[in-house]
């Protein structure tokens, strides 16, 4: 299977796919480098998408729920919230 995804360090298309990370992205060895990466690190969320995710975590009130619905980090979740609060004192 031929992929079109391509070492973010050394711009090699040589890279093996080596399992997920706790946030369920996709990680890979580049044989070319020898790094290990992982794809789509610098995903960033759409606002849209932050919203999206934010309400629903606020439905379910569980991070691991938003988590494995919407396959974003824990950690992202956290620091969007923490900007959130920080942003809306004027509501
Ligand atoms: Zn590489």
């Amino acid at each position: 299977m031929v992929t079109n995804q391509c070492c973010s360090k050394c711009g090699s298309a040589a890279i093996v796919l080596n399992g997920r990370t706790a946030a369920g992205k996709q990680k890979y060895k580049c044989t070319a480098c020898g790094c290990y990466r992982t794809l789509g690190a610098t995903q960033s969320y759409s606002d849209e998408q932050k919203e999206m995710i934010l309400r629903s975590y606020q439905e379910r009130a569980s991070l691991r729920g938003v988590h494995r619905v919407h396959g974003v980090a824990i950690t992202t979740v956290l620091r969007w919230l923490k900007k959130k609060s920080r942003g809306s004192s004027h509501s």
